[in-house]
Protein backbone atom coordinates (compact mmCIF):
# COMPACT_ATOMS: atom_id res chain seq x y z
CA UNK A 1 0.00 0.00 0.00
CA UNK A 2 1.55 3.58 -0.30
CA UNK A 3 2.10 6.01 1.81
CA UNK A 4 1.44 8.97 -0.47
CA UNK A 5 -0.46 11.59 0.84
CA UNK A 6 -3.29 11.85 -1.89
CA UNK A 7 -4.03 15.38 -3.39
CA UNK A 8 -6.46 16.17 -6.53
CA UNK A 9 -3.94 18.87 -6.84
CA UNK A 10 -0.22 19.79 -5.95
CA UNK A 11 1.08 23.51 -6.58
CA UNK A 12 5.03 23.56 -6.86
CA UNK A 13 6.05 27.08 -5.61
CA UNK A 14 4.22 29.54 -3.60
CA UNK A 15 5.35 33.01 -5.50
CA UNK A 16 2.22 35.17 -6.89
CA UNK A 17 1.60 32.13 -9.54
CA UNK A 18 0.95 29.71 -6.57
CA UNK A 19 -0.41 31.52 -4.11
CA UNK A 20 -3.10 32.87 -6.90
CA UNK A 21 -3.71 28.94 -8.10
CA UNK A 22 -4.05 28.07 -4.43
CA UNK A 23 -6.69 30.66 -3.79
CA UNK A 24 -8.70 29.56 -6.40
CA UNK A 25 -8.41 25.77 -6.01
CA UNK A 26 -9.85 26.70 -2.82
CA UNK A 27 -13.20 28.32 -4.50
CA UNK A 28 -13.39 24.93 -6.92
CA UNK A 29 -13.40 22.99 -3.64
CA UNK A 30 -10.08 20.94 -4.40
CA UNK A 31 -7.97 19.28 -1.94
CA UNK A 32 -5.13 21.10 -2.53
CA UNK A 33 -1.49 21.39 -1.17
CA UNK A 34 0.93 24.25 -1.86
CA UNK A 35 4.69 23.39 -1.59
CA UNK A 36 7.27 26.06 -0.90
CA UNK A 37 11.05 25.39 -0.46
CA UNK A 38 12.37 28.97 0.28
CA UNK A 39 9.93 31.97 1.15
CA UNK A 40 6.18 32.15 0.75
CA UNK A 41 5.86 35.10 -1.95
CA UNK A 42 8.84 34.44 -4.12
CA UNK A 43 10.84 36.94 -5.80
CA UNK A 44 8.35 39.29 -4.45
CA UNK A 45 9.45 39.28 -0.91
CA UNK A 46 12.70 40.72 -1.96
CA UNK A 47 10.95 43.58 -3.88
CA UNK A 48 10.98 46.99 -1.95
CA UNK A 49 8.57 48.86 -4.29
CA UNK A 50 6.00 47.62 -6.35
CA UNK A 51 3.85 50.40 -8.07
CA UNK A 52 1.68 48.63 -10.97
CA UNK A 53 -0.17 46.01 -9.34
CA UNK A 54 -3.57 46.93 -10.22
CA UNK A 55 -5.74 48.16 -6.87
CA UNK A 56 -2.81 48.37 -4.89
CA UNK A 57 -1.08 51.76 -5.77
CA UNK A 58 1.82 51.40 -3.65
CA UNK A 59 3.23 48.86 -1.88
CA UNK A 60 6.51 46.84 -0.84
CA UNK A 61 6.79 43.09 -2.17
CA UNK A 62 6.50 41.96 1.38
CA UNK A 63 3.26 43.06 1.95
CA UNK A 64 1.66 42.23 -1.20
CA UNK A 65 2.70 38.74 -1.05
CA UNK A 66 1.48 38.30 2.69
CA UNK A 67 -1.98 39.47 1.66
CA UNK A 68 -2.15 37.14 -0.94
CA UNK A 69 -1.04 34.32 1.30
CA UNK A 70 -3.40 35.37 4.32
CA UNK A 71 -6.35 35.90 1.68
CA UNK A 72 -5.68 31.88 0.49
CA UNK A 73 -4.85 30.40 3.87
CA UNK A 74 -8.29 32.17 4.87
CA UNK A 75 -9.98 29.94 1.72
CA UNK A 76 -8.53 26.97 3.48
CA UNK A 77 -5.74 26.75 1.58
CA UNK A 78 -2.56 24.37 2.96
CA UNK A 79 1.22 25.58 2.22
CA UNK A 80 4.12 23.51 3.20
CA UNK A 81 7.46 24.54 3.30
CA UNK A 82 8.82 21.34 1.58
CA UNK A 83 11.39 21.15 -1.31
CA UNK A 84 9.90 19.35 -4.43
CA UNK A 85 12.78 17.18 -5.90
CA UNK A 86 10.84 15.35 -8.51
CA UNK A 87 7.58 15.28 -10.24
CA UNK A 88 6.72 11.44 -12.49
CA UNK A 89 3.43 10.75 -13.94
CA UNK A 90 2.07 6.99 -13.96
CA UNK A 91 0.95 6.40 -17.38
CA UNK A 92 -1.63 3.78 -16.25
CA UNK A 93 -3.05 5.66 -13.63
CA UNK A 94 -2.23 9.28 -14.98
CA UNK A 95 -1.80 10.03 -11.57
CA UNK A 96 1.62 12.39 -10.51
CA UNK A 97 3.80 11.54 -7.87
CA UNK A 98 5.80 14.61 -6.30
CA UNK A 99 8.55 14.17 -4.28
CA UNK A 100 9.58 16.15 -1.61
CA UNK A 101 12.76 15.59 0.68
CA UNK A 102 10.21 14.75 3.20
CA UNK A 103 6.96 12.73 1.82
CA UNK A 104 5.73 11.44 -1.52
CA UNK A 105 2.28 13.23 -2.61
CA UNK A 106 0.58 11.13 -5.05
CA UNK A 107 -1.75 13.99 -6.94
CA UNK A 108 -4.23 13.85 -10.08
CA UNK A 109 -3.19 17.13 -11.22
CA UNK A 110 0.03 19.53 -10.76
CA UNK A 111 0.46 23.25 -11.56
CA UNK A 112 4.12 24.04 -11.69
CA UNK A 113 4.94 27.52 -10.13
CA UNK A 114 8.99 27.51 -9.82
CA UNK A 115 9.22 30.72 -11.16
CA UNK A 116 13.19 31.34 -12.49
CA UNK A 117 15.85 32.81 -10.74
CA UNK A 118 18.81 34.91 -11.90
CA UNK A 119 21.50 33.35 -14.59
CA UNK A 120 25.45 33.55 -12.99
CA UNK A 121 27.57 35.76 -15.10
CA UNK A 122 30.60 33.45 -14.26
CA UNK A 123 33.20 35.74 -13.60
CA UNK A 124 36.14 34.75 -10.90
CA UNK A 125 34.89 35.41 -7.25
CA UNK A 126 30.79 35.98 -8.38
CA UNK A 127 29.87 33.36 -6.07
CA UNK A 128 32.37 34.12 -3.21
CA UNK A 129 31.40 37.75 -3.57
CA UNK A 130 28.10 37.25 -3.81
CA UNK A 131 26.32 39.19 -0.74
CA UNK A 132 29.58 41.41 -0.35
CA UNK A 133 29.24 43.38 -3.61
CA UNK A 134 27.94 41.09 -5.97
CA UNK A 135 24.25 41.21 -6.08
CA UNK A 136 21.17 39.77 -8.39
CA UNK A 137 18.30 42.37 -7.10
CA UNK A 138 19.18 45.95 -7.27
CA UNK A 139 15.69 46.95 -5.56
CA UNK A 140 17.42 44.53 -2.64
CA UNK A 141 21.00 46.29 -2.81
CA UNK A 142 20.89 49.22 -4.50
CA UNK A 143 20.61 51.07 -0.87
CA UNK A 144 24.34 49.93 0.29
CA UNK A 145 25.52 51.50 -2.45
CA UNK A 146 24.95 54.69 -1.63
CA UNK A 147 27.05 57.44 -2.81
CA UNK A 148 29.36 54.62 -4.26
CA UNK A 149 30.39 53.58 -7.52
CA UNK A 150 28.28 50.15 -9.04
CA UNK A 151 28.82 48.25 -12.47
CA UNK A 152 25.85 46.80 -13.90
CA UNK A 153 26.16 43.32 -16.29
CA UNK A 154 24.61 43.29 -19.40
CA UNK A 155 22.84 44.53 -21.92
CA UNK A 156 18.70 44.02 -21.82
CA UNK A 157 16.23 45.84 -20.54
CA UNK A 158 16.01 44.62 -16.84
CA UNK A 159 20.09 45.80 -16.97
CA UNK A 160 19.55 48.94 -18.32
CA UNK A 161 15.99 49.37 -15.94
CA UNK A 162 17.91 48.04 -13.39
CA UNK A 163 21.20 50.70 -14.17
CA UNK A 164 18.66 53.15 -13.93
CA UNK A 165 17.05 52.22 -10.89
CA UNK A 166 20.60 52.40 -8.87
CA UNK A 167 21.14 55.81 -10.05
CA UNK A 168 19.29 56.59 -7.12
CA UNK A 169 21.63 55.57 -4.80
CA UNK A 170 25.11 55.16 -6.76
CA UNK A 171 27.25 58.50 -7.60
CA UNK A 172 28.25 56.37 -10.44
CA UNK A 173 26.88 53.87 -12.63
CA UNK A 174 28.46 52.03 -15.98
CA UNK A 175 26.86 49.15 -17.88
CA UNK A 176 29.01 46.46 -19.21
CA UNK A 177 27.48 45.23 -22.04
CA UNK A 178 29.29 42.01 -23.73
CA UNK A 179 28.02 43.19 -27.25
CA UNK A 180 28.48 46.14 -29.41
CA UNK A 181 24.80 47.56 -28.66
CA UNK A 182 22.29 47.35 -26.04
CA UNK A 183 18.87 44.80 -26.66
CA UNK A 184 16.88 47.43 -24.15
CA UNK A 185 13.57 48.86 -25.61
CA UNK A 186 14.42 52.14 -27.21
CA UNK A 187 12.84 54.30 -24.52
CA UNK A 188 15.31 52.62 -21.73
CA UNK A 189 18.21 53.41 -23.61
CA UNK A 190 17.33 56.76 -24.23
CA UNK A 191 17.07 57.59 -20.23
CA UNK A 192 20.36 55.53 -19.81
CA UNK A 193 22.24 58.24 -22.36
CA UNK A 194 20.65 61.29 -21.00
CA UNK A 195 21.02 60.23 -17.13
CA UNK A 196 24.28 62.38 -16.13
CA UNK A 197 25.33 59.23 -13.60
CA UNK A 198 25.21 56.25 -16.31
CA UNK A 199 27.88 55.29 -18.68
CA UNK A 200 28.21 52.02 -20.87
CA UNK A 201 31.19 50.38 -21.51
CA UNK A 202 30.26 48.07 -24.91
CA UNK A 203 32.51 45.33 -25.87
CA UNK A 204 33.72 44.62 -22.14
CA UNK A 205 33.16 41.39 -19.90
CA UNK A 206 33.67 41.42 -16.22
CA UNK A 207 36.74 38.83 -15.90
CA UNK A 208 37.36 38.73 -11.71
CA UNK A 209 36.64 40.36 -8.45
CA UNK A 210 38.68 41.04 -5.15
CA UNK A 211 39.62 42.72 -3.03
CA UNK A 212 39.01 42.32 1.50
CA UNK A 213 35.57 42.14 2.23
CA UNK A 214 34.32 43.81 -0.17
CA UNK A 215 34.71 44.65 -3.98
CA UNK A 216 37.90 46.67 -4.58
CA UNK A 217 39.42 45.58 -7.62
CA UNK A 218 37.94 44.46 -10.78
CA UNK A 219 39.69 43.08 -13.85
CA UNK A 220 38.04 43.74 -17.19
CA UNK A 221 38.27 42.37 -20.49
CA UNK A 222 37.48 44.23 -24.14
CA UNK A 223 36.11 42.16 -26.23
CA UNK A 224 36.96 42.76 -29.18
CA UNK A 225 40.80 43.24 -28.54
CA UNK A 226 41.08 40.09 -25.84
CA UNK A 227 43.66 42.71 -23.64
CA UNK A 228 42.13 42.14 -20.06
CA UNK A 229 42.91 45.35 -17.70
CA UNK A 230 42.22 45.53 -14.24
CA UNK A 231 40.99 48.88 -12.14
CA UNK A 232 41.19 49.38 -8.19
CA UNK A 233 38.62 51.21 -6.27
CA UNK A 234 39.17 52.80 -2.29
CA UNK A 235 35.98 51.86 -1.63
CA UNK A 236 33.90 48.92 -2.30
CA UNK A 237 32.04 48.83 -5.57
CA UNK A 238 28.86 46.77 -6.61
CA UNK A 239 28.54 44.48 -9.30
CA UNK A 240 25.24 43.92 -10.08
CA UNK A 241 24.37 41.11 -12.63
CA UNK A 242 21.50 41.20 -14.86
CA UNK A 243 22.11 38.18 -17.25
CA UNK A 244 18.99 36.26 -17.95
CA UNK A 245 17.02 33.87 -15.32
CA UNK A 246 16.89 30.58 -14.97
CA UNK A 247 13.25 28.94 -15.02
CA UNK A 248 12.68 26.04 -12.83
CA UNK A 249 11.76 24.06 -15.21
CA UNK A 250 14.01 21.22 -14.87
CA UNK A 251 11.44 19.18 -12.38
CA UNK A 252 9.87 18.79 -15.45
CA UNK A 253 11.81 18.41 -18.58
CA UNK A 254 10.69 15.28 -19.13
CA UNK A 255 6.94 15.81 -19.09
CA UNK A 256 6.55 19.27 -21.44
CA UNK A 257 7.97 21.09 -23.74
CA UNK A 258 10.62 23.96 -23.13
CA UNK A 259 11.55 27.12 -25.52
CA UNK A 260 15.42 27.30 -26.10
CA UNK A 261 16.17 28.95 -22.47
CA UNK A 262 14.41 26.29 -20.68
CA UNK A 263 10.83 28.43 -19.94
CA UNK A 264 7.70 25.62 -20.26
CA UNK A 265 5.98 26.11 -23.38
CA UNK A 266 1.87 26.31 -22.24
CA UNK A 267 -1.40 26.95 -24.43
CA UNK A 268 -3.98 29.37 -23.19
CA UNK A 269 -5.10 27.28 -20.57
CA UNK A 270 -1.84 26.69 -19.19
CA UNK A 271 -2.03 23.26 -20.17
CA UNK A 272 1.57 21.25 -21.01
CA UNK A 273 1.62 18.40 -23.49
CA UNK A 274 0.93 16.03 -20.73
CA UNK A 275 -2.69 15.83 -19.55
CA UNK A 276 -2.78 16.88 -15.97
CA UNK A 277 -0.14 19.29 -15.65
CA UNK A 278 -0.13 22.69 -15.81
CA UNK A 279 2.18 25.71 -15.52
CA UNK A 280 1.73 29.51 -14.25
CA UNK A 281 3.77 32.23 -13.34
CA UNK A 282 7.64 33.09 -14.32
CA UNK A 283 8.43 29.56 -15.20
CA UNK A 284 6.21 29.74 -18.49
CA UNK A 285 7.21 31.22 -21.90
CA UNK A 286 5.41 34.51 -22.07
CA UNK A 287 5.65 37.83 -22.97
CA UNK A 288 5.88 39.69 -19.49
CA UNK A 289 6.62 38.31 -16.60
CA UNK A 290 5.24 40.66 -13.28
CA UNK A 291 3.19 39.83 -10.54
CA UNK A 292 0.13 40.42 -12.22
CA UNK A 293 0.69 38.30 -15.18
CA UNK A 294 1.67 35.47 -12.61
CA UNK A 295 -1.36 35.78 -10.63
CA UNK A 296 -3.75 35.75 -13.94
CA UNK A 297 -1.36 32.26 -14.80
CA UNK A 298 -2.25 30.84 -11.45
CA UNK A 299 -6.27 31.69 -11.36
CA UNK A 300 -6.16 29.88 -15.29
CA UNK A 301 -4.42 26.91 -14.26
CA UNK A 302 -6.19 26.29 -11.23
CA UNK A 303 -9.31 26.50 -13.11
CA UNK A 304 -7.96 24.39 -15.57
CA UNK A 305 -7.20 21.77 -13.44
CA UNK A 306 -10.80 22.02 -12.17
CA UNK A 307 -11.87 21.31 -15.84
CA UNK A 308 -9.51 18.20 -15.82
CA UNK A 309 -11.19 16.65 -12.59
CA UNK A 310 -13.86 16.96 -14.59
CA UNK A 311 -15.88 20.41 -12.57
CA UNK A 312 -15.66 22.96 -15.21
CA UNK A 313 -15.82 26.60 -14.44
CA UNK A 314 -18.07 29.13 -16.46
CA UNK A 315 -16.76 31.99 -17.43
C1 LIG B 1 14.17 42.54 -8.10
C2 LIG B 1 12.84 42.27 -8.72
C3 LIG B 1 11.89 43.27 -8.73
C4 LIG B 1 10.62 43.04 -9.29
N1 LIG B 1 9.70 44.04 -9.29
C5 LIG B 1 8.47 43.79 -9.78
C6 LIG B 1 7.45 44.81 -9.73
O1 LIG B 1 7.67 45.91 -9.22
N2 LIG B 1 6.23 44.52 -10.26
C7 LIG B 1 5.93 43.30 -10.82
O2 LIG B 1 4.79 43.09 -11.23
N3 LIG B 1 6.88 42.34 -10.88
C8 LIG B 1 8.13 42.54 -10.39
N4 LIG B 1 9.08 41.57 -10.46
C9 LIG B 1 8.74 40.31 -11.14
C10 LIG B 1 7.91 39.41 -10.22
O3 LIG B 1 8.55 39.30 -8.97
C11 LIG B 1 7.73 38.05 -10.86
O4 LIG B 1 7.17 38.18 -12.13
C12 LIG B 1 6.82 37.17 -10.01
O5 LIG B 1 7.34 37.01 -8.71
C13 LIG B 1 6.65 35.80 -10.64
O6 LIG B 1 5.88 35.01 -9.77
P1 LIG B 1 5.99 33.42 -9.80
O7 LIG B 1 5.05 32.94 -8.75
O8 LIG B 1 5.85 32.92 -11.17
O9 LIG B 1 7.49 33.10 -9.42
P2 LIG B 1 8.34 33.41 -8.11
O10 LIG B 1 7.95 34.69 -7.50
O11 LIG B 1 9.75 33.21 -8.53
O12 LIG B 1 7.93 32.26 -7.11
C14 LIG B 1 8.30 30.91 -7.38
C15 LIG B 1 8.41 30.18 -6.06
O13 LIG B 1 8.58 28.79 -6.32
C16 LIG B 1 9.48 28.25 -5.38
N5 LIG B 1 10.06 27.02 -5.92
C17 LIG B 1 10.86 26.88 -7.02
N6 LIG B 1 11.21 25.59 -7.17
C18 LIG B 1 10.63 24.90 -6.15
C19 LIG B 1 10.65 23.53 -5.75
N7 LIG B 1 11.34 22.61 -6.43
N8 LIG B 1 9.97 23.17 -4.64
C20 LIG B 1 9.27 24.09 -3.93
N9 LIG B 1 9.22 25.42 -4.25
C21 LIG B 1 9.90 25.80 -5.36
C22 LIG B 1 10.52 29.36 -5.22
O14 LIG B 1 11.20 29.23 -3.98
C23 LIG B 1 9.64 30.62 -5.25
O15 LIG B 1 9.24 31.02 -3.98
C24 LIG B 1 10.33 41.78 -9.87
C25 LIG B 1 11.29 40.76 -9.84
C26 LIG B 1 12.54 41.00 -9.26
C27 LIG B 1 13.56 39.90 -9.22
Amino acid sequence: MSSAIEKDLVIVGGGPAGLSAAIYAQRAMLDTVTLEQEAVGGQVVLTSDVDNYPGVPHTDGFSLVDAMQRQAEDLGAQIVMENVSSIARDEETGLFAVKTTSCEYEAKTVIVAGGATPRKAGFEGELEYAGKGVSYCATCDGMFFRGREVFVIGGGNSAAEEALFLTRFAEKVTLIVRKDHLRAQAAVAEKLNNNPKTSIRFLTSIVGVSGEGSIQRITFRNNETSEEYAEEFEQGVGVFVFVGRVPASELVANLVERNGVGYVVANERMETKTPGLFVAGDVREKPLRQIVTAASDGAIAATSASAYLGHPVDS
